[in-house]
């Protein structure tokens, strides 16, 4: 999971009915980032959603859907809740100053615009959000092996299920178990052991490729896989093709049965129907892995879900 986030240039959206004031804002900013605009309240929407700035310089004053209204409905999306919005507006005093702070904007910048005043505003949220972004990709990540974390599967399955609820189709889990992974470590020492974890990871990383494909360390030697739009036959064979990939590895494992590292997984399918589908489907998964485990080990069973 790698987002560029620090070395791509910065998107700002600028946002004003007057054509004058948009080029004005452009020119202040010009060397910034790569800058886009848009006219009214309701083109900002649609290109804040389909550009997902790091920036939106917004005019309050504007027919329609003025610049309140349009922050209001930005802090309602969860796409596009964290974008700064920095308020470009004609009217002064306390009163409005707070409404405008009310309305989910960081800042705000008084028209006629000053160059310096803009640009150190400007200079200030892209810093901020930038480091947010990156706090936000941190805290998503597993230590050791750099995929995702348990907390970033948990909440991803949650708006999966959620997603899945409203345009019904299969998810599907895969639950991933190191076998003899204490013996690994007692061989050849933690260092390997953390070695290993990080190789097994990376491929499993690898086949969790299609959008929505989410592959996160579960804790320990555990790992899962989220596959939405995936039905039970399909889940399987996705297991019995990771099971391959790690063998493949060829990780040398002399207290394992083939002499190198495999792994058991346990997979289900099932299409959320109803509140807590997340926890159900983690479970079955977590059932199915420890099948494969009592049966033997470097194999994939299968819970079905409503079984
Ligand atoms: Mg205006």
């Amino acid at each position: 999971m790698t987002d560029q986030c620090e070395s791509r240039e910065a998107r700002i959206l600028i946002v004003d009915d007057s054509p004058m004031s948009v080029r004005l804002l452009s020119h202040y900013v010009r060397d910034m980032g790569n800058i886009q605009f848009a006219l009214s309240g309701m083109e900002a929407l649609e290109m804040a959603a389909e550009y997902l700035p790091d920036i939106i310089l917004l005019d309050v004053e504007m027919p329609v859907l003025d610049g309140l209204e349009v922050c209001q409905e930005l802090k309602q999306r969860d796409a596009l809740k964290d974008i700064p919005v920095i308020f470009v507006t004609a009217r002064t005093g306390a009163e409005h100053e707070v409404a405008c702070l009310a309305a989910g904007a960081v800042d705000f910048i008084s028209k006629p615009p000053n160059e310096p005043v803009v640009r150190a505003r400007v200079r200030t949220h892209l810093t901020l959000k930038r480091q947010a972004d990156l706090l936000r990709e941190l805290a998503a990540i597993d230590g050791l092996t750099g995929i995702h974390n348990r907390r970033s599967f948990d909440e991803r399955i949650t708006v999966e299920c959620r997603r899945h609820r409203r345009t019904p189709a299969p998810i599907g889990i895969a639950m991933i178990d190191v076998d003899h992974f204490k013996r690994f470590n007692d061989l050849y020492g933690h260092l390997a052991g953390d070695a290993c974890l990080k190789q097994i990871a990376e491929a499993i990383d690898t086949t969790a490729r299609r959008p929505g494909d989410l592959a996160a360390r579960y804790g320990g030697e555990e790992f899962v896989v989220l596959l939405p739009n995936t039905d039970a036959d399909a889940v399987v064979r996705y297991g019995e093709y990771l099971l391959e990939r790690i063998r493949e590895l060829k990780i040398p494992h002399e207290g394992n049965e083939l002499g190198i590292a495999t792994v058991s997984i346990g997979v289900t399918s099932g299409e959320p129907v109803a509140d807590g589908c997340n926890v159900a489907l983690v479970s079955l998964a977590d059932e199915a892995l420890y099948e494969a485990k009592r049966s033997g080990r470097n194999k994939v069973c299968l819970r079905e879900f409503g079984e």
